[in-house]
């Protein structure tokens, strides 16, 4: 049996990154999502096991400590990781796993997984993207112009991708990722 595909999904803030995946969840059935520890509160409606694990300092610390982590990275005054042991026992089972991480922790990912498929999200512009983050009406503005500052951070560091995929609508970008990895799956190596 094969292994399955690690597919990354990075991309700004905002950019729509959980609502594409939500989106794809019902095109892709098979596909599981990693689900990521962190120290940030839970939004209004996030669930703990869900949308993350909500972990403390402490408990984070502890993660990291006894190794659990594939990776994890500081985002705006919090921590976030990926359980290494789900993953691994997901592609060792033969099947694919999106992680959708920030750019520092796809790049630790990337030098243990070099063979994974790194896709980046990209907003139609800067100013959309604004209007996003905005729009979610769950940040505070310092927050809001801290995450745009490390939106462009981390636009810089595209190149590192294989794939970009810009998310003018859910459902184009949707059948652009699904692409993606139908193309990956038919590779011959
Ligand atoms: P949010 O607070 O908006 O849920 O997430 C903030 C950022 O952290 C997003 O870019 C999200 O993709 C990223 N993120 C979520 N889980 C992880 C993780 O396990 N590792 C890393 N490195 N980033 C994560």
């Amino acid at each position: 049996m094969s292994k399955g595909l690690l597919i990354v999904l990075s991309g700004p803030s905002g950019v729509g990154k959980g609502t594409v995946c939500t989106a794809l969840r019902p095109k892709m059935p098979k596909l599981i999502y990693s689900v990521s520890a962190t120290t940030r509160s839970p939004r209004l409606g996030e669930e703990d096991g869900v949308n993350y694990f909500f972990k403390t300092k402490e408990q984070f610390a502890d993660m990291i400590a006894t190794d659990q982590l594939l990776e994890y990275a500081e985002y705006v005054g919090n921590f976030y990781g990926t359980p290494r042991d789900f993953v691994e026992r997901t592609l060792d089972s033969g099947k694919d796993i999106i992680l959708e991480i920030e750019v520092q922790g796809a790049l630790k990912v990337k030098e243990k997984f070099p063979e994974g498929i790194f896709v980046f999200l990209l907003p139609p512009s800067m100013d959309e993207l604004k209007d996003r983050i905005r729009g979610r009406g769950t940040e505070h503005p310092d927050i809001i112009n801290h995450r745009m500052s490390v939106a462009e951070d981390e636009i810089n560091l595209m190149r590192h991708y294989d794939y970009a995929v810009v998310n003018d609508e859910i459902d184009l970008a949707c059948k652009r990722i699904e692409s993606i990895i139908t193309a990956e799956h038919c590779k011959i190596k």
